[in-house]
């Protein structure tokens, strides 16, 4: 059995339109990444964490801005990424 580890990451606005997906609605393949612009740190957001915290109808452009850089503390201009989880 191939191993595949590999998560595409797509443009937030091409295959999703963030300003209308909420964590409720967002297919269950997509996984969440957040970035920072002032470190480039990159981490993958639990979304089930995410729904508790900031509520499961929050848009995602709206996740964002609430970020708080786990490496450098930074919150601003944190970026979601959109994943896609490889489908069997
Ligand atoms: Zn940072």
């Amino acid at each position: 059995m191939k191993h595949r580890r590999s998560i595409d990451l797509v443009a937030g606005h091409e295959a999703i339109e963030i300003d209308r997906e909420t964590l409720a609605t967002l297919p269950q393949w997509y996984v969440i990444h957040a970035q920072c612009p002032a470190c480039r740190h990159e981490t993958m957001i639990d979304r089930r964490q995410l729904a508790y915290r900031s509520g499961k109808d929050t848009t995602l452009t709206k996740i964002g801005p609430r970020l708080k850089c786990s490496s450098c503390g930074n919150r601003r201009g944190n970026q979601l990424l959109l994943g896609k989880l490889p489908r069997d």
